[in-house]
């Protein structure tokens, strides 16, 4: 038996907490990290006796996902309650949208090495609200904090279309990817803003017929979503071998185990005896709103993608590393129109400015000391051939530690570049007279003899001659 033998089959749940500044059917803040039940009222507290309300912008940050992931935004929806019984929810119920969710049948075109292109059909995504938590104190018992109790969650629902972790892991990148740049979550999975409930079965390759599925629930970290996935998917092939059958059941990850274990079964599963929510009135939306959302979509990471390959002749995976993050694009961008070369500048962002930030969070922030106008000057200096390659690199380090203007840096510390033939010829000159045992190197063909010369006539100006030219006199000197 080989695991080869089996393919994947993947399905994600993905939840998402959206940034609206207060919660979902109150006025509360939904601000993260606050002292513990301060971000409370008798609404998202559940007091009998209460209404809610729904955020607005909870709506639209909605319908604005929605759009952003190709759904169908239906003109009438509505709330539905979730019975369960546990205390991270007050009322006992979780308002959410289960018969009509806001937003149905869109897709994410995905693309990885192994299958190429792929589309994830979604699909559905509604809005709901999330659920307090649960504080365990040891010997004091548990604790509770409501502040998170209401804060506004999408979840976005896929159809079983992944055949492989690397989809499942490239989706859920491209996903946080476009919530950020339509503004509408942090997607920090350390924060619990990001969570997602994995389903996976396996079936004999070739086969048309899906396996039974398990759900692995709520992961929130990236790391251990793969692993979990990685195990669940040889376990379930070692039962098959077996001859036993797969349970329907839900798993969840034991990470110091490094196993999956199983929380309940269907038939354990819990009837949520979902009804209509009767406090709260239907959304309806006209064509005309759904209109005005769509227009606030900014360009999405994948299409930059595309035109920064077309329009800026840069790589495809260039191209990914700067449109991944809004900032870095915008940017970007700006330094392209001031700048000439586009590809030089992206390779100055990416191999020396993500030098220096490389963390996924100080790439998003991109906090530069410099202007994006700074960047392309530094490029246009280069062009018109004012500095080298080289120079400009060190120009780089005085605009990163004193946020100094490059023509400004140029001229203090005179590093405009050597240009004048005269001039080279005479350092060239120099310079072979000076190291003749470089000389004779060369003559007995031992080509790395330049590789000296060259740097002795660096260091005599500096580092600042045009290295095409003087390279030219060294060998029209050399082969004389
Ligand atoms: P439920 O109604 O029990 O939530 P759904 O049909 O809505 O079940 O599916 C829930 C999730 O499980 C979806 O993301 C779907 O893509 C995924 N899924 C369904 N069948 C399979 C399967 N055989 N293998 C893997 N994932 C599956
Ligand atoms: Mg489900
Ligand atoms: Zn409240």
């Amino acid at each position: 038996m080989s695991y080869d033998d089996y393919q994947i089959v993947l399905g994600l749940e993905v939840h998402s907490e959206l940034k609206t500044k207060t919660k979902i059917y109150c006025s509360c803040s939904t601000e993260f990290g606050a002292d513990v039940n301060t971000h409370v009222c008798p609404v998202c507290l559940g007091l009998p006796g209460t209404l809610p309300v729904v955020n607005k912008a909870v709506v639209d940050f909605a319908m604005r996902t929605g759009l952003a992931l190709n759904c169908k935004i239906r003109e009438f929806s509505k709330h539905d309650r979730k019975n369960y019984f546990y205390p991270d929810l007050p009322k006992a119920y979780q308002i959410t949208q289960f018969e009509m969710p806001i937003c149905y049948d869109g897709y994410l075109d995905i693309e990885t090495e192994e299958r190429g292109k792929s589309r994830i059909r979604i699909h559905e995504m509604h809005i709901e609200e999330d659920a307090g938590k649960l504080l365990h104190e040891g010997t004091n018992g548990t604790l509770i904090d409501y502040n998170r109790g209401g804060v506004p969650l999408i979840e976005i629902v896929t159809e079983p279309d992944f055949r492989s972790i690397e989809e499942a892991r490239v989706y859920l990148e491209t996903l946080k990817s476009i919530l950020k740049y339509i503004d509408v979550s942090d997607c920090k999975m350390e924060e619990g803003s990001l969570r997602c409930d994995i389903n996976i079965s396996v079936m004999k390759k070739g086969s048309s017929e899906f396996g039974t599925r398990t759900e692995l629930k709520n992961m929130n970290s990236f790391s251990h979503a793969i692993k979990a996935i990685e195990y669940e998917y040889k376990r379930q092939i070692d039962e098959l071998e077996k001859g036993n059958r797969i349970i329907q059941e839900t798993r969840r990850w034991n990470e110091d185990k490094q196993i999956t274990e199983s929380l309940r079964s269907k038939e354990e599963a819990m009837d949520y005896r979902y009804f209509p929510e009767p406090d709260l009135m239907p959304i309806v939306l006209s064509s005309d709103r759904v209109e005005e959302v769509r227009k606030t979509i900014p360009e999405l990471p994948q299409a930059k993608k595309e035109r920064y390959q077309k329009e800026f002749g840069l790589t495809a995976y260039d191209a990914d590393l700067i449109a991944n993050y809004k900032k870095v694009a915008a940017f970007y961008e700006e330094a392209c129109t001031y700048g000439k070369d586009t590809k030089n500048i992206a390779n100055t962002i990416i191999s020396e400015i993500y030098k220096r930030i490389d963390t996924e969070e100080e790439k998003e922030a991109f906090d530069m000391p410099f202007t994006a106008k700074d960047l392309g000057d530094l490029d246009s200096l280069i062009a018109s051939g004012v500095i080298g390659k080289n120079i400009a690199k060190k120009v780089l380090d005085e605009m990163y530690e004193t946020g100094k203007k490059p023509n400004e840096i140029v001229e203090e510390q005179g590093l405009k570049q050597i240009d004048n033939d005269d001039e080279l010829r005479a350092v060239v000159l120099k310079v072979v007279s000076e190291q003749p045992q470089s000389v004779a190197d060369f003559k007995a063909g031992k080509d790395r003899a330049i590789k000296a010369l060259m740097g002795g006539i660096m260091k005599e100006t500096k580092g600042k001659a045009n290295p095409e030219k003087v390279q030219a006199f060294l060998m029209e000197e050399l082969n004389k």
